[in-house]
C-alpha cells in the first residue's frame, strides 16, 4: 500500500497550510481534496445555482425539523475560492469572556490573542492581507457609516482587513474572482506545498480512516474513493481537515475503528452567532448622486466593534448586493415601506427607485452560543441535530434589540434577512464541531489539535475552533494550522 509520512484529508485553510509547511519542513505528504482545482480562468461571474454549487457546497438539511442553509468549501484550496476576504486576528475580549456559565473558559490555556500573534505574524503575508483605504470602500458601506452615525456620533466603525489587491469592486467574490484581485490559497500555500513536492490528489473523497493495527506497522489509513473506485493510502501522521460540516462525520464513520473519541465529536456547533439584517433607508440618505448598491466588492469593507465590548457583537456591512438578497422577505401587507407582494407593479416601482439606491444588508457576527449538533445519517452523510437554544436566542435578542432601536431612530426600516424561527441557520462560519480543549471531557482535540486518545491523529479546520470568535474566522484557522505544523515538525 502506499505510505507517507502525512495523508492531509481536505485543502481548506486547515490543510492546504499544514501541507504548505510540513511538505518545507521535509514530510512527504499526499493532501486527499475531495473537489476538482479551478483555477481563475474556469471561474464565472454567474448567478446560476448550477454555476454557485460547482464552487460553494451548500449544505442542506436532510431533516425537516431543522432546517439549515450553510455555505462551505468544495476545492482545491477549500472555501478560500468563493469567500468574502475579511481577515481578523480574534479580539482580546473574545478569549476572556468566552466562557461556560460554570466559568469554564473555552479556550485551551495557552491560548491567548497575544500567544497567537505570531502565528497571524506568518500567516497574513501568505494572505496578501491588508487594510482597505478610505476611497476603497464601497457605496454600502458609506452608508452602513452614515446608518451607525445618525444613531451615535460617538459609534465607531473601521477599515476592514481584507486579502483583496487592486479590487475593481464588480461584486462576484462569492462566485470566485474572475479578475485575480483575491489572493487565495492557489497563490501562496498550495504552490508552497507543491515545491516540497507535497501532492494534491483531486476528486479523492475520503470514507473512513482507521488507526495503526499495532504499535509495530504504526500507521493510520485512509480509505477513499477516486473515480468511484475504492483506494487507500497510509500516513505516519493523519490531520482531518474537512471543514466545519464534514470533519466531524468523517470522524464518527471511523468511530468503530476509533472507539475511544470524545463524546463532544459533532457537538457545540456553532455559526459565529452570525444574523443577518437588510436595511431600507429614507430617501434622506440617498444624497449621493453616484451611489448604487451594485457597485462593490461583496465585503462592504467595514467592520464596527462598536458593540463588541459592551455585548460581544460586531456588525459589517455587505457591499454590492448578492443575490440571496433579493431572496429575502421584501415585502409585507400594510408595511410603511415594504410592496405588499414581492410582484407585480408595487413591487416593480420599489425595484426601480429604492433597490439599487437605498438598500444595505449587513450582518452581525458574536460570542454566541451554539444549538446545533451534527450526526451521520445510515448513508455516512451529515444529519443537524437541534440542541438547547436558549442562549442563542438570549444573544439574538440583544443584538435585535439594539439594531431595530438603531432603525427606530434613524428612520432605517429594518428586516431580518431569514425569520427568527430560523435564525443561526444560514452562514457560512462553521465552527466548533471537533472543539479544542485541556481536557478530553471538553472536547475533541487538544490544544495543538491531536485528537484526545489518538496520538498522530490530528483535526485542523473551522471545527477545532472552540467557540464563536465574533468576527470571521478565516485567519485564525490559519494561525492555528500555522501552529499545527510547528508542533509536528518539533516532533521530527
Ligand atoms: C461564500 C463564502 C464567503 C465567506 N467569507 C468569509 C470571509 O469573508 N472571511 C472569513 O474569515 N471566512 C469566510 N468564509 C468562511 C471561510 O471560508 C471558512 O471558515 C474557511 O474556509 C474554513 O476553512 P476549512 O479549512 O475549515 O474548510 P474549507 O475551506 O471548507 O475546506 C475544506 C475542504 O475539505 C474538502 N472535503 C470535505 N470533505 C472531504 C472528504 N470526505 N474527503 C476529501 N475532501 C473533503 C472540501 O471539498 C474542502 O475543499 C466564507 C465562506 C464562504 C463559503
Ligand atoms: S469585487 Fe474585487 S475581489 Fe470581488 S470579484 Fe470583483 S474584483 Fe474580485
Amino acid at each position: 500500500m502506499e505510505q507517507v509520512d502525512v495523508v492531509i484529508i481536505g485543502s481548506g485553510y486547515g490543510g492546504a497550510i499544514t501541507a504548505a509547511r510540513l511538505a518545507a519542513g521535509g514530510k512527504k505528504v499526499v493532501v486527499l481534496e475531495r473537489g476538482v482545482r479551478k483555477g481563475t480562468a474556469d471561474l464565472k461571474q454567474s448567478d446560476s445555482l448550477k454555476y454557485i454549487e460547482s464552487v460553494i457546497d451548500v449544505v442542506v438539511s436532510t431533516n425537516p425539523a431543522v432546517p439549515v442553509s450553510f455555505r462551505t468549501g468544495k476545492l482545491v484550496g477549500g472555501a478560500s475560492i468563493p469567500m468574502d476576504g475579511a481577515h481578523y486576528r480574534v479580539p482580546r475580549t473574545s478569549f476572556e469572556r468566552s466562557k461556560e456559565a460554570n466559568g469554564r473558559p473555552y479556550w485551551p490555556e495557552i491560548y491567548s490573542r497575544e500567544y497567537l500573534n505570531s502565528y497571524y505574524d506568518k500567516a497574513e503575508p501568505m494572505l496578501g492581507i491588508r487594510q482597505f483605504e478610505w476611497n476603497e470602500i464601497a457605496k454600502t458601506g458609506g452608508l452602513f457609516a452614515k446608518m451607525l452615525h445618525a444613531y451615535d456620533a460617538n459609534a465607531t466603525c473601521e477599515r476592514a482587513r481584507l486579502n483583496y489587491t487592486d479590487c475593481i469592486g464588480c461584486g462576484f467574490c462569492a462566485q470566485g474572482c474572475i479578475y485575480d484581485k483575491k489572493v487565495t490559497l492557489l497563490h501562496h500555500y498550495i504552490p508552497l506545498a507543491e515545491q516540497h513536492g507535497a501532492e494534491f490528489r483531486t476528486e479523492a473523497e475520503v470514507d473512513h480512516l482507521e488507526p495503526p493495527k499495532n504499535s509495530a506497522t504504526g500507521v493510520y489509513t485512509v480509505f477513499y474513493k477516486r473515480n468511484g473506485a475504492p483506494q487507500q493510502i497510509s500516513g505516519t501522521r493523519v490531520i482531518v481537515a474537512c471543514g466545519g460540516v464534514y470533519s466531524a462525520p468523517l470522524l464518527l464513520r471511523s468511530k468503530t475503528y476509533l472507539p475511544n473519541l470524545s463524546g463532544h465529536v459533532g457537538e457545540n456547533f456553532n455559526n459565529n452567532g452570525e444574523h443577518d439584517f437588510i436595511g431600507i433607508l429614507p430617501p434622506e440618505f440617498d444624497d449621493l448622486n453616484s451611489y448604487d448598491c451594485f457597485k462593490g466588492s461583496d465585503n462592504a469593507a467595514l467592520m464596527s466593534f462598536n458593540w463588541f465590548e459592551s455585548d460581544g457583537f460586531t456588525l459589517h456591512p455587505g457591499g454590492g448586493l448578492e443575490a440571496s438578497v433579493l431572496a429575502t422577505k421584501l415585502s409585507a401587507v400594510n408595511h410603511p415601506v415594504l410592496p405588499p407582494r414581492a410582484w407585480g407593479m408595487d413591487y416593480k416601482r420599489f425595484a426601480e427607485t429604492i433597490y439599487p439606491h437605498r438598500i444595505i444588508a449587513f450582518s452581525a457576527l458574536g460570542l454566541a452560543d451554539g444549538h446545533r449538533a451534527i450526526a451521520i445519517n445510515p448513508d455516512g452523510t451529515p444529519k443537524f441535530d437541534n440542541r438547547d437554544r436558549t442562549a442563542y436566542d438570549k444573544y439574538r435578542n440583544r443584538v435585535n434589540d439594539i439594531v431595530f432601536d438603531m432603525g427606530k431612530k434613524t428612520g432605517v426600516t429594518i428586516v431580518e434577512a431569514v425569520p427568527p424561527e430560523q435564525a443561526g441557520t444560514t452562514s457560512a462560519h462553521l465552527l466548533s464541531a471537533c472543539r479544542m480543549a485541556d481536557k478530553k471531557e471538553n472536547g475533541v482535540v487538544d490544544a495543538d489539535c491531536q485528537v484526545f486518545g489518538y496520538e498522530n491523529l490530528y483535526v485542523c479546520d473551522a471545527s477545532v475552533l472552540p467557540y464563536a470568535l465574533g468576527v470571521n474566522p478565516a485567519l485564525t484557522i490559519s494561525a492555528i494550522a500555522e501552529r499545527t505544523a510547528e508542533q509536528i515538525l518539533a516532533q521530527g
